[in-house]
């Protein structure tokens, strides 16, 4: 897919581009006020969608004292969850679970972002082993002052200007089985029902890479 969406930084109200994005933030995070002394290190973070970075994109600031866990909860809450699936980080040739086969907590989600992270290492996430989404993660930069063990959202994507297959007005819809969008009136007529009235694969278009996946409706 080649649509290109826009992002609104959430410091200076600016719109960028994903490709204007990274200069943008590192000139707007640096210019922000003195960090107190309450703030920490941490790091610029780019996310964004594997095979699509242009559409689904968000840049994040996560300090050296968050944990893996903390990313992990976070990516959930805004773009993943559904019904509590495992996920994994890779890095390098390590992985993390999310949760260990017995379906606790992982001890490897304690792992502190500030020894694990450092500027351009690619992290590659995945949420659920089966009808999987995956995001890949880039460490842009060092940040001289994060607010302390709390990930920030400094700029994510717009929703993305899909249109109706059918009639071309702004889409409300997606079907889970052939990932078309449509409008709620042209839905109903969509070629995936077998039954007439058939209604269970379509869900609400939401602003996430996992929108039309598994139970996800944002
Ligand atoms: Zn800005
Ligand atoms: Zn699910
Ligand atoms: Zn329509
Ligand atoms: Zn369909």
């Amino acid at each position: 897919m080649k649509i290109k969406t826009q992002g609104k930084c959430q410091q200076c109200g600016e719109i960028c581009s994903p490709t204007k994005a990274t200069t943008h933030l590192l000139k707007c995070v640096a210019s922000s006020p003195p960090p107190s002394q309450s703030s920490t290190g941490g790091f610029l973070v780019r996310v964004f969608g594997s095979g699509q970075p242009n559409l689904y994109w968000m840049y994040i600031a996560i300090p050296k004292d968050a944990t893996l866990g903390q990313l992990d909860r976070f990516l959930r809450d805004i773009w993943l969850e559904c019904c509590g699936h495992l996920s994994e980080f890779a890095i390098g040739a390590r992985r993390y679970m999310s949760h260990t086969e017995s379906g606790r907590p992982s001890q490897s989600m304690k792992n502190k972002m500030g020894q694990i992270l450092s500027p351009g290492m690619i992290l590659e996430y995945v949420y659920d082993m089966g009808s999987s989404t995956e995001l890949e993660l880039e460490v842009i930069d060092q940040l001289a002052a994060c607010p302390p063990k709390e990930i920030a959202l400094l700029m994510r994507n717009d929703p993305p200007p899909f249109s109706c297959t059918s009639c071309k007005k702004a889409p409300e819809v997606i079907c889970s089985m052939c990932g078309e969008t449509t409008c709620t009136d042209c839905s109903e007529e969509h070629s995936c029902a077998v039954d007439e009235g058939d209604t269970y694969m379509l869900m609400s278009l939401v602003n996430s890479p996992r929108a039309g996946v598994c139970g996800y409706e944002g």
